[in-house]
This record gives structure tokens, C-alpha cells and sequence, in this order.
């Protein structure tokens, strides 16, 4: 049975698809001006692992992200500059060739972190069209007026606009976080549209419909929260079961994709909204001015395995704040390599009988554990009751045993842990130390030893035999 938290209710609730046996999912995709940080691949992260639990637990998933490439200004509100505007005028690029650099570089870290690609990945400047139908239809039902910079939604004609985020309006208006735009009738109203500067030729922008503009003809571009909702709408449909972002998304993005949404459709958006809390770099939020803003690359540069950034990530509750060091993930990788250790048995034990309870029983488990709200590190505790059975039994542990075991931490975590056999020779080493051992010949089995043990194989005697496993 699963069980999500739902940010509307705040309370855990069980799941139920709108179709049995198949899930919906949007989840909020990034903006492609810049390499992502740590804390933006944590939140991929995190829904990589809602995909998995669904599909283990027998759905099938549907699921869009989409592409911001073009219309997300630097702050939630509709002020200031265009955050692919200043980083193509700083790389003397077009907006363009940016986009699709770093669209590259996102689904290029896609593959190495395997996170599950969605079903579609949809940029924002392919559903141009989408978009403007949809403020061609918020316009005739009167949601929307226009002012100089662009066309917004009057987010006090959506009664319950405030109900998502449990928003206190009267606040948000004395309080506004940034210089108020004064043509605004509210200062919640957010821009569906917004028309390109008359002095500046932008490398985004097209010709806003007759039929939407007032007065004189204009180029424009689409605000950022208006195509989540054209792509959900033209993807998914009305209603979707399960809608995922960040917790910075609730208050202003996820609350304008809802006004929008159901103010277009009279349905609600999504049954179910799944939200992650930050990661922070060495206690502080992940900030280019504060150059903590860590990328894949500098873990790679490190050479640091990219599955110990993800089993970091997964020790964290994702709706916990985790804290990202280089010490805490180097703790995550040992704990990784110990992992890879026990799978390495698997060329090594005698047995390869059928499963054995404790390790089945240990794995049901770890996959509740992910059904219950997604409990990553209850899940890899219970893995590791797993893998501690196996280890104990040293060579009599049963191959099949370590391969489900193996293949829990793929399909469940998504996690890859690179494994190999000992050569031939290596092999043949082990053989002959073994009859050293039997001879009594504790010199050459120390120096057989040594010979393994330069190359990166370090020999543990047991009962049974020799157990190898690879040195880090
Ligand atoms: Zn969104």
C-alpha cells in the first residue's frame, strides 16, 4: 500500500491513481542556463526514486519534465533580468545555443546518475502555441488584463488562490519581497505573457496573436509558470495524480500552475503534490555569489563515483534538509565500496540454491519502507540487513541471494555498483595459495599474498577459504 505526503492536506495519504495501474506524473524540469548544482540533481533525484517505487510497485508511469528554455526571470516574480537573457549576453552566445548546451549537459548527468527519463521531456519554446491558447482561453472567461510589459492573470478572480500555500494575501502585500510592479491589480498577479522590451531585440521571442493583444502589435514570451500547465493539459490532461517540484515551488510557481489550471479546466490539477526540501552545501543554501554551487563534474574531477553522490542524497528523507560536504560524501562512498564488497561474493560463494528468507523478507521490507512516502534510509537500512546476511555467511551465502540484493539496489535506487570477476590468473594465484596454505607454506602464501594485494586485491581467510575483495 502507498502512502504520500500530500502538501495540500499536509497529511500522509493513501494512494489511488485515477486509472488502476497506471500513474500520471509532471515534474517541474529545470531551467537550462547554467550547469545544475548539487541541490538541483538532489531533487531529480528524489523523483527518480517516486518512478521507481511505482513501477516496482507494479504501475506503469507516464510522467513530463519539462525544459525551461525560455521566459524564467530571476526571481519568482515577474521582475528583473532574464535569467537565459543574462547568461547568453555572459557567454556571448545566443539564448539558443545556450539552451541546448546545457539541455545536453542535463541529460547527459541524466544518464550518469540513471535517473528514469520520463516519458516526455518537453521544452517550453516547443509548446509556444499550447501556451497562448491557453491565455486565449483564460481571456475570454476575463481572467487576464493587460499592462506595459506584458499580459497577467488577476489572481483575485481565483477565490481559492491562497488555499495551496495557505498564503496570507494581506501580508504579501505589505511585505512584497521585491519592488511592486505599480500597474499590477495584485501583487500575487503573475505575468502569462510578457511582451519583449521596444528597444531590445531578444533571441526568444515571437508575435503575440492579434486576438490577444491590445493596441499596437508585439513580440513576447511566455512567463515561466504558464507552461507547466499548457504542457500538463496538452500531455496529460486536466487532472493528473501526482505533481512534484520543489518546496520553493509551493508558494508562487505550484500556486500559479493551480490558479491557472483550474481556473482553464474547473478540475483539480493533480490528486497528489510531492514537495523536497533543499540540500545544502557545507550548511548554506547553494549559491553562485557564495561559490558553494558544486556540479557533477567537480565530483567527477575528484573521482569520486557519481552513485555515492545518489546513495548521499537517498541517506536524507526527502522532505528532511540535507547538508552536503565532501566529508559526508566520501562517507557515502565507503559505504558504497562496503556494499560492493559483499556484491563481489558473488563470484566467490558455493551456493546458488534458491533464495533465502531473511534476504527476501529484509528486501520486502526496504520496498515498504520506499511505499511509505518514499523512506530511502529506512529502505537502505533494510538493504543493509540484506547484504549483512549475506556477509556473515561468508562462502556459503548463496549467489542468487547476492544478485537479488544487487538488483534491488538498481531497480529500487537506481543505483549501479561497478562489479567485476578476478582474472584467470588472479584466480589461479588464489588456487595456489590455497595449497601453500595446506602445505603449511606460510611463506609463499604470504608472498602470493603480497602479489594480490599489489594488485588491488586484499585476501581474507575463513573456514571456507579464501574471500577477495578489490581495495579501494
Ligand atoms: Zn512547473
Amino acid at each position: 500500500m502507498l502512502r504520500f505526503y500530500n502538501t495540500p492536506s499536509r497529511l500522509y495519504e493513501p494512494f489511488a491513481p485515477i486509472e488502476s495501474g497506471s500513474v500520471s506524473i509532471y515534474t517541474c524540469g529545470p531551467t537550462v542556463y547554467d550547469y545544475l548544482h548539487v541541490g538541483n540533481w538532489s531533487s531529480y533525484i528524489r523523483w527518480d526514486i517516486l518512478v521507481r517505487t511505482l513501477t516496482l510497485s507494479g504501475y506503469s508511469v507516464n510522467r513530463v519534465m519539462n525544459i525551461t528554455d525560455v521566459g524564467h526571470l530571476v526571481s519568482d516574480e515577474d521582475d528583473g533580468q532574464d535569467k537565459m537573457v543574462k547568461s547568453a549576453l555572459k557567454h556571448k552566445k545566443t539564448a539558443w545555443e545556450l539552451a541546448k548546451l546545457y539541455t545536453d549537459d542535463f541529460m547527459i548527468g541524466m544518464d550518469k546518475l540513471h535517473l528514469a527519463k520520463p516519458q516526455h521531456i518537453t521544452k517550453a519554446t516547443d509548446f509556444i502555441k499550447e501556451q497562448l491558447t491557453f491565455i486565449r482561453e483564460l481571456k475570454d472567461k476575463g481572467m487576464t488584463y493587460q499592462i506595459d510589459d506584458g499580459i497577467y492573470f488577476d489572481t483575485a478572480k481565483f477565490p481559492k488562490y491562497a488555499d495551496f500555500a495557505r498564503l496570507d494575501l494581506e501580508n504579501l502585500k505589505d511585505g512584497a519581497r521585491i519592488a511592486p510592479n505599480p500597474q499590477k491589480r495584485n501583487p500575487s498577479d503573475f505575468a502569462l505573457w510578457k511582451f519583449s522590451p521596444m528597444d531590445e531585440k531578444r533571441d526568444m521571442e515571437w508575435d503575440t496573436p492579434e486576438d490577444i493583444v491590445e493596441g499596437a502589435p508585439k513580440k513576447g514570451f511566455p512567463g515561466w509558470h504558464l507552461e507547466c500547465s499548457a504542457m500538463i493539459l496538452n500531455k496529460l490532461g486536466k487532472t493528473i495524480d501526482i505533481h512534484t517540484g520543489g518546496i520553493d515551488h509551493i508558494p508562487v510557481h505550484h500556486t500559479n500552475e493551480i490558479a491557472q489550471s483550474q481556473t482553464l479546466t474547473g478540475k483539480p490539477l493533480a490528486h497528489y503534490w510531492l514537495h523536497n526540501n533543499f540540500l545544502l552545501v557545507n550548511g548554506t543554501k547553494v549559491s553562485k555569489s557564495l561559490g558553494n554551487s558544486i556540479v557533477l563534474s567537480d565530483i567527477e574531477k575528484k573521482k569520486i563515483d557519481l552513485m555515492a553522490f545518489k546513495l548521499f542524497v537517498l541517506q536524507s528523507h526527502y522532505q528532511t534538509e540535507s547538508n552536503f560536504t565532501w566529508e559526508n560524501l566520501m562517507a557515502a562512498n565507503n559505504r558504497l565500496n562496503n556494499w560492493g564488497s559483499v556484491i563481489e561474493r558473488k563470484w566467490q560463494v558455493k551456493s546458488s540454491a534458491t533464495t533465502d528468507s531473511k534476504v527476501t523478507r529484509a528486501l520486502a521490507s526496504a520496498l515498504e519502507a520506499l511505499q511509505q512516502d518514499l523512506d530511502t534510509p529506512r529502505a537502505i537500512i533494510h538493504v543493509e540487513e540484506a547484504l549483512n546476511y549475506v556477509e556473515t555467511r561468508g562462502l556459503e551465502a548463496s549467489a542468487v541471494d547476492i544478485m537479488e540484493v544487487e538488483s534491488f539496489i538498481q531497480n529500487g535506487f537506481g543505483i549501479y555498483i561497478l562489479t567485476n570477476d578476478i582474472t584467470a590468473g588472479q584466480k589461479l594465484t588464489l588456487k595456489e595459495r590455497a595449497q601453500a596454505r595446506q602445505n603449511k607454506d606460510w611463506k609463499t602464501s604470504d608472498h602470493l599474498r603480497d602479489i594480490l594485494k599489489n594488485q588491488k586485491i586484499e585476501v581474507k581467510d575463513t573456514d571456507e577459504g579464501q574471500i577477495w575483495s578489490r581495495l579501494n
